[in-house]
């Protein structure tokens, strides 16, 4: 196997100049602040496994000024008194500087992250910019309502008059994963700022630098001191801290579902308001009346996509017999002329996983498969000269209990099995801990709804797969957490829900 080139064309002076400051501070009341302790860890690009820079880390004090700062600007700053028209207008503000920004951000988030940049420029971040348009839109639209009641004990000659008011919920810790830093931190961040609420972000600590760019972007965009606080920093510390603080109101999280665990434990001192966008390990379907061409390049799209590190990664893949075989190899040939390099260079639609050890997790895996009987059609090495690089990988021959088919890789391995009938593959696709996403591809309208209806997963795509909307709602069932992202559903995260009951 030839080795990888990880030859990428410059940066843009923006990009070049953000990674030339080599340090990156918290951003606590409207001020860039070292960490108290000074502390800081390194951030690598995993192509090559070079440090860009020096990320500040956030321990439990650096937290705690953060909430207090967070909780005055909630408490008593002017952001939850604003008219909603002049909150929307700062979130389309935030909107039109990413814009102009959106090169920048999306090298650095490549530099950083490994993705090709394509995924980056062309669906993440201008994803992450229609959320603010979309949460800007409805910032002007969030409305209690009145109510007819039917009490009759109100003093003669009295009436009443019921009403409900959404007011927000507090103080937010945002918590979010590395695989789509940006636009999984703006799925957080514009439907809080929409509802009022001010926000702790901690990023994870494999990508951190989108996020401070990002607050830089919204403090130029007029946002008050203090709504806004980052904390960048490792999970066991700064996020553990804003998980357990009395003085946080909600935790919107998305990562692993072991760690949303760990915070539904940790949140239950002061009983907060918890979303979890977890882990998946979701199914695609292709029935026998399928367009085989198109649900063979849908299928390794869902799986190879970002390298395979989606939580909606179509990773489990049922085919009817006979066209399993048409499938497959569509798929393996796909797999085969994907070109793997830095994903700064713009040939390149597979770049490194987000760190050599999360390549070696992912090695594990297909070892570990392989090893309990599964046949591997394709990949399967780690390459590069931080052993960063996984190929894309589709195992065959694979069984139910085995760990490549019930956990989540999080990488671009695809475990693949025929079916017979609906039943069978219902069962078959339902019978996971996970119940994140689904695809069904087939051309029968009575197919598509009856698998649609009965698959046990938040979002069901038919004949595509990742598609993705400010305006659709996404998130889990089972052990793939509860609430929304994106949508109506997901403001309604953000607001508690107030009556009031009048005698007039
Ligand atoms: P992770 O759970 O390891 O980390 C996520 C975040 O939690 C990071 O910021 C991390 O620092 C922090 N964290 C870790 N331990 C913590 C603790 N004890 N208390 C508080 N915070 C803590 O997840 P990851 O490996 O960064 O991300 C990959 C996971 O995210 C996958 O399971 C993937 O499926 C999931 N994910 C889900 C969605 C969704 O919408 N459902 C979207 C993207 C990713």
């Amino acid at each position: 196997m030839a080795e990888i080139d990880i030859g990428a064309p410059a940066l843009s002076s923006a990009a070049q100049a953000f990674v030339d400051r080599g340090k990156y501070q918290l951003f606590l009341d409207g001020q860039w602040v070292d960490a108290q302790s000074s502390g800081t860890f390194d951030t690598r690009d995993p192509a090559t496994g070079a440090v860009i820079g020096q990320i500040a880390r956030a321990a439990a004090e650096d937290v705690d000024l953060a909430v207090s700062a967070a909780r005055r600007a909630f408490d008593s700053g002017p952001w939850r008194t604003m008219t909603p028209m002049e909150r929307s207008g700062i979130l389309n503000k935030i909107a039109d500087l990413m814009e102009s920004n959106i090169d920048e951000l999306a090298e650095l988030e490549t530099l950083d992250q490994g993705k090709p940049l394509y995924v980056g420029r062309w669906a993440e971040i201008p994803g992450a910019i229609a959320q603010f348009r979309y949460f800007a839109g409805l910032a002007l639209a969030i409305e209690g309502r009145t109510i007819p009641t039917s009490i009759n004990y109100q003093p003669e000659g009295k009436e009443i008059f019921a009403y409900t008011l959404k007011e927000p919920v507090g103080v937010v810790g945002a918590i979010v994963p590395w695989n789509s830093p940006l636009v999984l931190t703006v799925m957080k961040l514009a439907p809080a700022l929409a509802a009022g609420c001010t926000i702790v972000l901690k990023p994870a600590e494999d990508t951190s630098l989108t996020a401070v760019r990002l607050c830089e972007l919204i403090a130029e965009a007029g946002l008050p001191d203090g709504v806004i606080n980052l904390v960048t920093g490792l999970g066991s510390e700064a996020g553990a801290r804003l998980a357990e603080h009395p003085q946080v109101n909600k935790i919107a999280f998305t990562g692993s579902t072991n760690t949303g665990r760990a915070i539904l434990e940790a949140s239950k001192g002061n009983l907060k308001r918890v979303t979890l966008e977890l882990g998946g390990k979701s199914p695609v379907i292709v029935m026998a009346d399928a367009d085989i061409a198109a649900a063979a390049a849908g299928s390794a799209n869902a799986i190879f996509f970002n390298g395979g590190q989606v939580c909606v990664a179509g990773s489990r893949l049922y085919a009817h017999r006979s066209v399993f075989d048409k499938v497959i190899e569509g798929i393996v040939d796909t797999a085969g002329k994907m070109a793997m390099g830095h994903g700064l260079n713009p040939a390149t639609q597979l770049g490194p996983l987000v760190s050599r050890k999360h390549a070696a997790t992912v090695a594990g895996y297909i070892e570990d498969g392989i090893k309990a009987g599964a046949t591997r059609l394709c990949g399967g090495e780690t390459l590069g000269p931080n052993q960063s690089f996984v190929q894309p990988t589709v195992l065959t021959d694979v069984k139910a209990d085995m760990n490549v088919v019930c956990e989540e890789i999080f990488g671009p391995v695809l475990v693949a099995s025929p079916f017979d009938d609906v039943d069978e593959v219902l069962a078959a696709a339902n019978d996971s801990s996970f119940g994140l996403a689904a695809g069904i591809w087939t051309e029968g309208l009575s197919n598509a709804t009856r698998l649609a209806n009965r698959l046990q997963a938040g979002t069901v795509w038919i004949n595509s797969h990742l598609m993705f909307d400010a305006a659709l709602p996404i998130g889990g069932t089972k052990q793939s957490g509860f609430g929304r992202d994106s949508g109506q559903a997901a403001l309604a995260n953000y607001l508690e829900l107030k009556t009031v009951c009048a005698v007039v």
